[in-house]
């Protein structure tokens, strides 16, 4: 589902970028959009900070593993806190007080983060678990960073907005499979609208992370080269 995951991000952000220059009082350039388009796929992989074999769970092994058991520890378990609206507001704010308040430093790690979290659900990287794949991935992470460090605003108003609706994207995703997500945590209730039976079925992986896939292409298009001006 990590894949699923990261293509509803993608496409979220995508879809919304042309609406936050005047939300946000900025004016986008087509490589904040590109960029915001990758880190809101790997923020949507946030959520299963509560599985302990997920994209995140196996990241940094042992260490990444530990840290997924004690979120799910506190949280209460997969599928419980940490797919909440509140999750999607303290990742939000904390990002935000990151950027804000800890600086550079913050935004780096942050970017890396979210740029190797994307790669590896977005299939980016050669195939396999050995340590080429995770390499490319490192490499390729580390060279976005630098990018995005070099010819980006060192403190993009966007990034808060692309941690939060990625975060959202993956409940929005769980609601459509079976056991839903408690949005409304603490309030036990789960909601859901069972669109996909069991996760990886046919419906998922042939209809929706192609079509998907394919709208934002299309609306990176339209809003980074067919029409830029809607980003001013
Ligand atoms: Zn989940």
């Amino acid at each position: 589902m990590g894949h699923s995951h990261a293509v509803s991000g993608a496409l979220l952000f995508a879809a919304t970028a042309p609406f936050l220059p005047p939300v946000l009082n900025m004016h986008l350039q087509p490589a904040d959009v590109l960029m915001g388009t990758v880190l809101c796929a790997g923020a949507a992989l946030l959520p299963d900070l509560d599985h302990h074999d997920g994209t995140i769970a196996n990241f940094l092994g042992p260490i990444s593993k530990l840290l997924c058991r004690i979120v799910a520890l506190v949280s209460g378990g997969h599928r419980h806190a940490t797919h909440s609206l509140l999750f999607v507001a303290l990742m939000g704010g904390g990002s935000w007080a990151g950027i804000t308040y800890l600086g550079r430093n913050f935004t780096i790690g942050l970017t890396f983060f979210l740029l190797a979290m994307a790669i590896q659900s977005l299939h980016l990287h050669p195939p396999g678990d050995g340590p080429q794949s995770w390499i490319t991935v490192m490499g390729l992470a580390a060279l976005g960073t630098f990018g995005m460090l070099e010819w980006l605003p060192s403190a993009p108003g966007w990034l808060p907005y692309a941690v939060a609706l990625g975060t959202l994207a993956h409940l929005l995703g769980d609601c459509l499979t079976k056991q839903g997500a408690p949005l409304l945590w603490p309030h036990k209730v789960r909601y859901e609208v069972v669109l996909i039976k069991r996760t990886g079925n046919k419906v998922e992986t042939k209809v929706l992370v192609p079509v998907m896939t394919l709208a934002t292409f299309a609306l990176l298009l339209w809003s980074t080269t067919i029409s830029p001006t809607v980003l001013s």
